[in-house]
């Protein structure tokens, strides 16, 4: 399978070099050059798969003939081996209260499914293709624990964090702080995360840095964090549909930066029997905005919630959904971006307008909003909801035959919990005893020059410089 730029400005590549290029080289996302297709009998028979086995029919679509089926097999199998739950992510029923729990990974946060299967698939393609691979990240939170799960003790890849000290919460801090596998870099900014966020991007920029240094990125654009998300799709249809291709499932999905909610709209497109899409916001809600106005405009700030990792400004993955809005039209989705570029907001016609509100619907939940269905929930079902997907079962309210994702577990978030329901949930093991394992961070000034040099000394030691 080939991958094209959303932009049109790439010669077509294949699925190692699209995994390994992150972001396309115009500045465009990688697409595949056209989706597969899944018909009817084919769901019923995936439908007995268990994850692993789903996984691997999914995967092989898009991967095509560039990895063998026992190399894809066995990175599968480690990938999900490192999951708490034997069903990878579980379909939960409790008193009509329907979950797909996609917490059961090493740090309980739903990135762990794309992540921990990225960072095999680097370390394979980096020892059959040669080379080495720096990876360097900001995080305000969970995305940059689940990185560096995803690729501890890994050959061939060092990975540099970055998080605003003493402003991310203790637990994820600890998170990230305690794996001390030899090829993680833990580093503290004294500065926001906007800061840390805007470090990365200046080392990014710096090309000749960029590349005597191998810098890469795992951020939520790379192409196998997508399919990797859809394989959970298909799972939940089928614990929930038992076989019966004519059966049709809703999906509430608490989004950020659309990657989650893309994957479903893939599923869909390969031919999953997929009712509605929902795509569930907090405060932080241009994707809200967009279903219902037809306008994609930027906000004047980034508002803190009690959902942190859905505190977003710009949905990096909407240019995915608009080059199939605009069937293919890569001109036009350039076009499109460089007036969002210019101006901070961009607009789909009428008819486009049309389709997204057939391909999705929105809802935008308040902190308030948040808090009172945790409460809610736990009222009626005795099931205990992280802020995050607390969003998305308020946006799915009054709907039948749908599907809410758990993107956390609930004592990642114990404050708003707590202030939910005035308990917090039990810990599962991979939280427990954090608090006692000695960290290892280095903590440096706010600038670029402070993290390069850091950067630079820790690659010509091997040790944290
Ligand atoms: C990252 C994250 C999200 C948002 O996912 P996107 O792919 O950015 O839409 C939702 N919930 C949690 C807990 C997350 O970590």
């Amino acid at each position: 399978m080939n991958y094209l730029s959303t932009r049109g400005g790439i010669e077509p590549v294949g699925f190692a070099q699209a995994v390994m290029m992150g972001l396309a080289t115009d500045g465009g996302l990688l697409v595949p050059e056209h989706i597969p297709q899944v018909d009817a009998a084919t769901l019923t028979q995936w439908s007995t798969l268990d994850f692993r086995g789903l996984a691997l029919e999914v995967l092989t679509l898009f991967v095509g003939d560039e990895i063998s089926r026992e190399h894809l097999r066995t990175l599968i199998e480690r990938s999900y081996a490192t999951f708490a739950h034997p069903e990878v992510t579980p379909v939960v029923e409790q008193d009509g209260l329907r979950i797909l729990e996609l917490f059961h990974g090493p740090t309980a946060a739903f990135k762990d499914v794309a992540l921990q299967f990225l960072g095999n698939l680097f370390e394979y393609l980096l020892e059959r293709d040669g080379g080495q691979l720096n990876i360097v990240g900001a995080t305000s939170g969970d995305t940059g624990s689940a990185a560096i799960y995803g690729v501890r003790g890994k050959e061939r890849i060092q990975i540099f964090i970055l998080h605003p000290k003493g402003r991310v919460s203790p637990i994820q801090e600890r998170q990230m702080t305690t794996v001390l596998d030899a090829n993680v870099h833990n580093i503290a900014v004294r500065g926001t995360f906007d800061d840390a966020q805007g470090i990365v991007k200046a080392l990014f920029n710096d090309l000749p840095f960029k590349s005597a240094y191998r810098l890469g990125a795992v951020n939520s654009i790379n192409w196998a964090r997508i399919l990797a998300q859809t394989v959970y799709y298909f799972y939940a249809w089928g614990r929930m549909a038992q076989g019966d291709p004519g059966r049709r499932i809703s999906f509430s999905v608490p989004t950020g930066n659309f990657g989650d909610v893309f994957a479903g709209y893939l599923a869909k497109r390969m031919g999953l029997p997929v009712d509605r899409l929902v795509i569930a916001t907090n405060r932080n809600d241009i994707l809200t905005r967009f279903i219902d106005s037809g306008s994609y405009a930027v906000s004047d700030q980034v508002y803190h919630t009690l959902s942190p990792a859905m505190d977003i400004q710009i949905a990096s993955n909407f240019e995915r959904y608009l080059y199939y809005l605009y069937d293919g039209d890569s001109a036009t989705v350039r076009a499109l971006l460089e007036q969002m570029q210019r101006t901070g907001q961009l607009e789909v016609d009428a008819a486009r307008h049309a389709q997204a509100r057939a391909d999705f619907d929105a809802v935008a939940a308040t902190d308030e909003q948040t808090l009172a269905q945790i409460r809610e929930t736990f009222e009626a079902t005795g099931y205990i909801l992280c802020p995050h997907t607390a969003v998305g079962v308020h946006a799915a309210r009054g709907r039948s035959d749908t599907l809410c994702l758990a993107t956390a577990h609930p004592a990642k978030f114990a404050e708003a919990v707590r202030e939910a329901i005035g308990q917090e949930a039990p810990q599962p093991p991979s939280l427990q005893g954090l608090m006692d394992k000695e960290p290892r961070c280095t903590e440096l000034d706010a600038t670029a020059d402070a993290v390069k040099g850091h950067l630079e000394a820790t690659l010509a030691t091997g040790t944290d410089a």
